[in-house]
């Protein structure tokens, strides 16, 4: 008799992203004539750069001679990759990192959702909130949490993060184990300062708190001072784990590319109090469930650190933050309260009068033909927010807000 993982069962069957889907197919089939555009999944829509598509063609072709054909590559990734990271993302900070202290991955999906297999059961984790949901559930497959009653887990510490605090938390008074941080932040597209930053990384010191550091979205990053790596804070080195991800940065979320930093410094304690340090833990994971990501997809990664390609991938966000642009102009002109789009791609807006997320869903659904995320299904205190992304065609993203200033005005 094979036993089910029972954590598994915790889990609600309904993924955010699935009840959209579900609530847009019955406003289109109760009004097949009417087209709905959505600023609302978190995925891109712009081509991948010309730099990346030669790239992969020179691969293509490299794979097809028997000299060139490459099979099982290095689980850690191939050094053409990891050195143009090592130059062009952390050299140029002043930061310095080993070759193989960087483990090339398939997203940061994978590995945001995996790295807590290296950690006990038993260890607490902390949240800020509202959240992407990969981290918590995550560690509710691994039976790191209770059960969820009002949208929030036993087991799990909350981090607010509301307008009052800008939408960035201060460490906890009490002591975690584990937390978890991504700025800038999907969903609330706020971005944290240096000093903000130093505080969270003072409190892993202290505290002997591993913090994994999502930089999924540091390319959208405008201002000069906002940092795009938690290594450019002393002693970060010693307590955090940083993902990336090409996904955002270059349209990569069908090519598959990203990493891992993992400093050799870094370490967590046996039960005896021994310590023990993440990155060969994390090589050995690796080798034994993770094959590499693929030669094609790395050399297309390798090719946003050209000159053409950087120059092309700062193209495209600058076209996604030009809708961020225009979001925030229009909302704030009829009057929202909204935040983020400045260094991020997500707009978090206030719903008007106190109405629920998925309340208001439906009402800009129904009523200006317009799907966002409800802000509720990141976390409990996205309750009365919902997000709206830049990441569609200028042209849809301007006949949306129309759309959404004509809806507003009319009642
Ligand atoms: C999109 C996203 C990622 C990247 O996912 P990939 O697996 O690299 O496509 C990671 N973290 C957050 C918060 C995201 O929104």
């Amino acid at each position: 008799m094979a036993l089910v993982n029972e954590n598994f069962l915790k889990l609600e069957n309904n993924y955010l992203f699935a009840d959209i889907a579900k609530k847009v197919n019955v406003f289109k089939v109760t009004h097949p004539n009417v087209d709905v555009i959505s600023l609302g999944i978190g995925d891109v829509t712009r081509p991948l750069c010309p730099a990346v598509i030669e790239a992969m063609h020179r691969a293509t072709d490299e794979m097809a001679s028997e000299s060139g054909f490459r099979g099982y590559g290095p689980e850690q990734g191939y050094d053409f990759l990891r050195e143009a990271i090592l130059k062009n993302d952390f050299l140029t900070r002043g930061i310095h990192l080993d070759m193989d202290e960087i483990f090339i991955n398939d997203g940061a999906k994978s590995d945001t959702g995996n790295i807590q297999e290296l950690l006990r059961w038993d260890n607490s984790i902390g949240v800020t909130d509202p959240i992407y949901p990969v981290y918590i559930d995550s560690n509710v497959m691994a039976g790191r949490t209770g059960t969820q009653q009002d949208g929030r887990w036993s087991g799990v510490v909350y981090m607010p993060c509301t307008a009052e605090n800008g939408f960035v938390p201060t460490p906890p008074e009490r002591h975690v184990d584990v937390i978890y941080l991504c700025y800038p932040n999907n969903p609330t597209g706020a971005v944290i300062s240096k000093q903000e930053l130093r505080k969270w990384v003072n409190y892993a010191l202290k505290h002997d708190t591993l913090i994994f550091y999502d930089a999924a979205y540091h390319a959208f990053i405008q201002d000069d001072d906002i940092p795009h790596s938690i290594y450019e804070i002393r002693g970060a080195r010693k307590c955090a784990i940083e993902f990336h991800s090409f996904s955002k940065t270059a349209g990569f979320t069908g090519v598959r590319c990203g990493y891992t930093i993992i400093p050799k410094e870094l370490t967590a304690t046996t039960l005896d109090g021994e310590r023990v340090p993440l990155n060969p833990l994390w090589n050995r994971r690796q080798c034994t469930k993770f094959n590499g990501t693929s030669y094609i997809s790395q050399r297309a990664a390798e090719a946003i650190y050209t000159p053409e390609g950087k120059k092309q991938t700062k193209e495209t966000i600058d076209y996604y933050m030009r809708n961020a642009q225009q979001m925030l102009t229009t909302l704030r002109g009829l009057g929202f309260d909204v935040h983020g789009g400045e260094n991020a791609p997500y707009i978090w807006m206030k719903t008007p009068d106190n109405y629920g997320s998925w309340q208001f869903f439906e009402q800009l659904l129904y009523g200006a033909h317009v799907v966002c995320t409800p802000g509720v299904g990141f976390g409990p205190s996205g309750e009365g927010y919902v997000r709206f992304t830049a990441f569609g065609s200028h042209e849809s993203t301007l006949e949306a807000l129309h759309r959404i200033e004509k809806w507003t005005k009319s009642h």
